[in-house]
């Protein structure tokens, strides 16, 4: 998606550590016209899945999934990183490496929210190494539900997670491939 490419070029900023922040439309501050358009542009890619819910993990991938289950028509489901006294017991729960923060924590969602006939499409703003996306479809299997595909905001196709997954046959579509990025030299993207 070439706005989104020159959104981040714009302004986007690189951090040791290979960390992007996209704090001015994605990250803290949300642009929400701009995420009405990566929505749209999901919609297009996955439209001729049947998909009945968006699930997501918190923070940031909440705000394109919903403008993607806007699209279809369906609820947006988020995992929740925090046991917090309004989540019920009746959980299911995996173990998620966070790239960010550098530790594990527990991704919860309550079982009512998703159940064997669920056709869902998972959404997050970033893929590196993969850990979110794997954690969010064993939440997935665990419902007995079925996971059409992943769509990501921002690949950093230079790690591993986006390749492994699709060499185990998880369909990832990402709207913006990044090859490499610096703080000197700036972002360079995948060449489609
Ligand atoms: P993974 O689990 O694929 O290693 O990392 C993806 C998760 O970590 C995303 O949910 C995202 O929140 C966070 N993340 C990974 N890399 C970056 C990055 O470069 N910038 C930001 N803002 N988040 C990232």
């Amino acid at each position: 998606m070439r706005a989104l490419e020159e959104k981040i070029c714009k302004e986007g900023k690189v951090y040791p550590g290979n960390v992007l922040k996209v704090g001015s439309f994605l990250n803290h501050q949300i642009d929400v016209p701009f995420m009405q358009l990566m929505g749209e542009e999901f919609h297009k890619l996955f439209q001729n899945e049947k998909i009945t819910k968006v699930l997501t993990i918190e923070t940031s991938g909440i705000p394109i999934a919903c403008m993607v289950a806007q699209a279809f028509g369906v609820p947006v489901l988020f995992a929740k990183k925090n046991q917090t006294k309004n989540l019920s017991d009746d959980c299911y729960c995996t173990e998620i490496h966070s790239y960010t923060h550098g530790n594990d924590y527990q991704a919860r969602i309550e079982r009512q929210y998703l159940t064997a006939e669920d056709s869902v499409l998972v959404i997050d703003d970033f893929l590196a190494n993969g850990a979110a996306l794997v954690g969010l479809m064993d939440l997935i299997q665990q419902a007995g539900a079925t996971c059409v595909g992943c769509g990501i905001a921002i690949e950093k196709a230079f790690q591993d997670g986006g390749k492994k997954l699709r060499d185990s046959g998880v369909r990832i579509e990402s709207l913006a491939r990044i090859a490499s990025m610096d703080p000197e030299t700036g972002i360079q993207f995948v060449q489609e």
